[in-house]
């Protein structure tokens, strides 16, 4: 449908299912009927029992201008590459870029102004992310607490914790891990072990946690333990912030098929969190949690999509250096990698629309991380097809993304157990248990 001269489309469950215009409020579709309001600019129709999205895919003048700014910025500080020498150099320069782009307002961008953020739309944040990601700019180092950390104790902190703690996540003064997974506990997050137990004002943390990244350079670990356990396992949980610097707590690094030593062990014996350092309550963790882990879906969408075509073009640079750019078999993976990274877009504007209605990201964070990770690892499979063997030596960049991309369908979330949200959350198929 065309109104103001931009062109809305109208959306069920990613299917393009017809348009209209305002003369469609009151309309039974499918069952249901439409009801139509305004929202950011654009006109949204529900039903009672789904949402019907019109997603809109032009920039306003002040959206371009906002590109224009950041785009203009990254050209004139650009770091340029990353420069070898190993994990801690690399680090380093990560917490070099972050500082940067705090000084020029540029860290926690999504994150409220009275917050230390820039209050920026999620349009913005998503031109923002993708501007990021067409400049080829290095990541920030505290990713963990831009993403999680931070939005977490915005959404749940009390106001001391919002003073104390956000100003040196954007600054990356302090750095921040997740310690969730357990030996034992990885998709089944509420089983987890690590006791707390009350102790003089405040908590003793004893336990195991795994698969911690960045563990070693962090100040602050958003941990899940339970400290009740006589109640059904997802009400015995509780969330702290625990001071990674203490005797009581022991990170030892595990090496990865890259190589690198990113994430860790931690052995935490009695560990002291203060009471001040619980977020959202004493037995809420559970629900702490979620939001974090919506955070770290709903993070990716139109950036990841953009670093996907990055690679994508130097595929099919690597392509014409084997002259392989005629071969059908490859032309038709290339094809499909295309069409798949194109819906992970449209899908990731589809989620924005969503976001922007409800306020929160939803479970739909899931199909972009599904969709992602297999497109990135057939994406680095084919790479290797193409470039033969002398990608496949241990210094080449496309040996180092097929081996780092065989982690994508496990970190965040499983491919398996991300498919059952989807089947569940977003499609209301019938739960098996
Ligand atoms: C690079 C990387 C970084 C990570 N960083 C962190 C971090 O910083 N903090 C943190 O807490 N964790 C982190 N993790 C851990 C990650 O969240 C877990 O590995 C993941 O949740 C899976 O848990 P698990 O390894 O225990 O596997 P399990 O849960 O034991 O799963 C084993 C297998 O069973 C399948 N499975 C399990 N349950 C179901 C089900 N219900 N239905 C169908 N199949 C199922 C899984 O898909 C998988 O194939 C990281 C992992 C990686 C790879």
């Amino acid at each position: 449908m065309r109104r103001s001269g931009r062109t809305v489309m109208l959306h069920q469950q990613g299917a393009v299912v017809g348009s209209g215009d305002e003369g469609l409020e009151g309309a039974a579709v499918g069952g249901g009927e439409l009801e139509a309001f305004r929202d950011h600019g654009v006109t949204i129709f529900v039903r009672r029992d789904r949402v019907w999205l019109p997603m809109d895919l032009t920039l306003t003048a002040d959206e371009q201008a906002f590109r224009d700014e950041v785009r203009a910025w990254l050209k004139d500080n650009h770091p340029g590459p990353a420069p070898s020498g190993g994990d801690q150099v690399q680090f380093e320069f990560e917490r070099e870029w972050q500082r940067q782009l705090h000084a020029a307002g540029w860290a926690g961008i999504s994150w409220p102004r009275e917050y230390g953020g820039r209050g920026a739309t999620l349009i913005e944040q998503s031109i923002f992310g993708e501007e990021l990601a067409r400049a080829r700019a290095p990541r920030p180092a505290n990713v963990l607490g831009l993403v999680m950390g931070g939005p977490v104790v915005i959404a749940h902190g009390t106001t001391e914790q919002k003073e104390r703690f956000l100003e040196p996540i954007l600054s990356a003064e302090e750095i921040w891990c997740q310690g969730f997974s357990e030996p034992e506990s990885g998709s089944d997050l509420a089983s987890l072990r690590t006791k707390a137990v009350a102790d003089n004002g405040g908590w003793r943390i004893t336990g195991q946690k795994v698969w911690t990244t960045f563990a070693h350079e962090a100040k602050w670990c958003m941990l899940v333990a339970r400290t009740d356990p006589d109640v059904p396992k997802h009400k015995g949980l509780t969330y702290f912030l625990m001071d990674m610097e203490q005797d009581e707590v022991e990170v030892r690094p595990l090496r990865q098929i890259t190589g690198e030593a990113e994430f860790n062990e931690l052995f935490i014996e009695g560990a002291h969190v203060a009471d001040e350092n619980v977020v959202g309550g004493v037995g809420n963790g559970w629900m702490v949690a979620i939001t974090t882990l919506m955070n770290e879906r709903a993070g990716l969408g139109a950036s990841a999509a953009l670093g996907l075509a990055n690679a994508l073009d130097e595929l099919v640079e690597l392509a014409r250096e084997r002259d392989l750019a005629d071969d059908p078999i490859v032309r038709d993976k290339i094809a499909r990698l295309k069409i798949g990274i194109e819906g992970l877009r449209l899908g990731a504007m589809r989620s924005l629309t969503a976001t922007m209605k409800v306020g929160t990201p939803g479970p739909e964070g899931s199909i972009a991380k599904l969709q992602w990770s297999s497109a990135n690892q057939a994406l680095c499979e084919l790479a290797l097809e193409v470039g033969g063997m002398e990608v496949l030596r241990r210094d080449s960049l496309w040996a180092y993304r097929f081996l780092r991309s065989r982690a994508n369908s496990i970190e965040g979330g499983t491919s398996d157990v991300l498919r059952n949200i989807v089947a569940e959350r977003v499609l209301g198929l019938p739960k098996l248990r």
